[in-house]
């Protein structure tokens, strides 16, 4: 692990791409066969694969408390250090050189023992078991392993590193065509696993498996009609833009599995979805979303808020906030038996929506659990404009845009979809830190700093402050989130882990110098919670310099009335935490 914790520093230490490829191409081929997944996962910020469903559960308490007795120090050592670096693995680093932390090399652990241990951690039951666990690694550790083993518990690298060059540098290590590595690494979403297939000339056999989630294809944003069409055209396809829940089908037998955009096992939430596709003849992978969906009429998303994270929800939620799973696309079908399924990423898109419309899903308006997204074609800006206004008249977000022409490429955020939501007036944000509010809402952490991600420094860079425009139920349960992870206080500002993903709506965006962004909203209100979204998915600096540009003054009548079709719940009148008292309000 000393080994790899080195390798990360030199990977930060260099800026060119092709240098860090080199780098750690090298690395890799140097590493023995039980080492060289755990490496590469560890690289890419996680301590179990992507598609693995397990997780250390180990929060910034935790954390901060193994280290504290690892040092033995107060806790309140490493808040300060974190200020200091903004960079946990640092911060721990540099409290332990400080407390003159030194064991026997040694008993340095090695990567095995370090996966031996994250998996100890996960199956350990409560934080004190899991800390327990992480305070004897660090214990065994030098503080530059130490770093290292933070960054990957903490799922922050922060060494300018992304999967597409752990992918370009196994290619390089084994002499591999690039595109295999990323194609065995989009089927089997495990880094490690491809790495393994790599070195052993095996990639050619990596194949989708149902029951192991494959990463979503993502929608780029898009605003301008004409721009839509020139981009896509001629003739493009346009889908409703469903206000719900991504969610991928497996299904094999009556064995029904759903998985979430950040591929967790989301099955026991939705038991009529179960329950409606176990009969169906042919077993496979769907794409779809699932949507609040009550006597015909589509249910806004505050209202299948309810149901988000309900492991096993009551009856009564049931038959409230009802679900239809809205089927766009399917991803492999297989012919029954024992046999996986054959993968359909490789067709166009208008073949894979065939094979969709061929299984006959059964609707929700002949009393089954399923919808197809609504789709027609557009041929101009006028066309799409009228799709855009007819969406919205079926209660949904705005469209989806896509070329019929495209495969389907799982995990890139490409520009075979366009997202068209209007009212790009909405980003979203991760909050950084928290203050009390005043007035009725004394006493609750209710104000928010929140940043958006420099992908050149790879850091959250702050761009605004808003009172909370949640419900006073939410507010209550992220108050009491916070206060858990406090990463330090100042007064009455608290900085806390930053994790939290908020959808920020605002009018126009100025150029400031009050935030570390450069830039600033006016009128920022929080719009929701996105808890589906984890905050390295948050809006870029990039992202928001092309809205600054976008949107200047001539612009600005567009993003004002998008602000108003965007939904914001009015901060005063949500009061009620009851989700069910929304339903039907539209
Ligand atoms: P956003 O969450 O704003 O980044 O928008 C992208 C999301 O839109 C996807 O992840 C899906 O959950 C959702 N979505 C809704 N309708 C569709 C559709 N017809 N096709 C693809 N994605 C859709």
């Amino acid at each position: 692990m000393r080994r790899w914790s080195e390798l990360a520093e030199r990977v930060a230490a260099t800026t060119r791409t092709s240098a860090k490829t080199d780098l750690l191409a090298a690395y890799f081929r140097s590493l023995a066969p039980d080492e060289l997944p755990i490496a590469a996962v560890f690289l890419t910020g996680r301590a179990f694969a992507e598609t693995d469903q397990r997780a250390t559960g180990l929060g910034w308490a935790a954390i901060s408390t193994a280290v504290a007795n690892v040092a033995g120090v107060g806790r309140d050592v490493l808040g300060a250090a974190y200020d200091r670096f903004s960079d946990l693995g640092r911060a721990v680093e540099a409290v332990l050189v400080e407390a003159g932390h030194a064991p026997d090399p040694a008993s340095s652990p090695t990567l095995p023992e370090v996966a031996a241990a994250f998996a100890a951690i996960e199956t350990a039951s409560g934080a004190a078991a899991k800390g327990v666990i992480l305070e004897e690694l660090l214990a065994r550790s030098d503080p530059e392993t130490a770093k290292g083993i933070t960054k990957v518990v903490s799922g922050d690298l922060r060494i300018g590193l992304r999967e597409g060059l752990v992918e370009a540098a196994l290619a390089k290590a084994f002499d591999r065509p690039l595109d295999a590595v990323k194609r065995a690494g989009m089927l089997t979403g495990d880094i490690g696993e491809t790495a393994r297939l790599a070195r052993d000339d095996a990639l050619g056999t990596a194949g989708l498996a149902l029951f192991r989630p494959l990463k979503f294809m993502l929608a780029s944003p898009a605003e301008d009609a004409v721009e839509i069409v020139r981009r896509l055209g001629p003739v493009v396809w346009v889908e409703d833009k469903y206000d719900g829940i991504r969610a991928q089908l497996h299904k094999r037998g009556t064995d029904i599995r759903l998985y979430s955009r950040d591929l967790h096992d989301i099955t026991s939430g939705y038991p009529e979805v179960v329950a409606g596709a176990r009969g169906l003849p042919w077993d496979g992978i769907l794409d779809g979303e699932l949507l609040g969906f009550r006597e015909g009429v589509v249910l806004p998303f505050v209202a299948l808020q309810a149901r988000l994270g309900r492991k096993s929800p009551p009856p009564g939620l049931l038959a409230e906030v009802p679900v239809v799973y809205v089927a766009f696309d399917v991803l492999g079908l297989g012919s029954g038996g024992e046999a996986d399924v054959d993968p359909l990423l490789d067709l166009p898109l208008a073949t894979r929506r065939e094979r969709l419309v061929g299984l006959g899903l059964p609707l929700a308006d002949a009393g089954g659990v399923f919808a197809l997204s609504h789709l027609v074609s557009a041929d101009s800006a006028d066309a799409l404009e009228a799709a855009f206004l007819a969406a919205r008249a079926r209660r949904n977000e705005g469209l989806m845009v896509k070329d019929p022409t495209s495969l389907y490429s799982p995990g890139r955020r490409g520009y075979g979809w366009l997202k068209m939501k209007k009212a790009l007036a909405t980003i979203d944000c991760v909050v950084v830190g928290v203050e009390v509010g005043h007035g009725r809402r004394h006493g609750v952490l209710s104000d928010y700093t929140f940043a958006v991600r420099d992908e050149a420094s790879d850091r959250l860079v702050t761009i605004g402050k808003a009172y909370s425009g949640l419900t006073d139920a939410e507010i209550a349960e992220m108050t009491r989130w916070f206060e858990a992870h406090t990463i330090s206080r100042h007064g009455r500002y608290r900085l806390v882990e930053p994790s939290v993903v908020v959808e920020v709506a605002f009018d126009v965006i100025l150029r400031s110098a009050r935030h570390t962004s450069g830039f600033a909203l006016r009128f920022p209100r929080i719009a929701r919670l996105r808890p589906d979204k984890a905050a390295a998915e948050a809006d870029t600096l990039a992202t928001v310099a092309r809205l600054f540009q976008e949107l200047q003054p001539g612009a600005e009548r567009l993003v004002t009335a998008g602000a108003r079709a965007a939904a914001v719940p009015p901060r005063r009148a949500a009061t009620s935490p009851r989700a069910t008292r929304t339903v039907g309000d539209g």
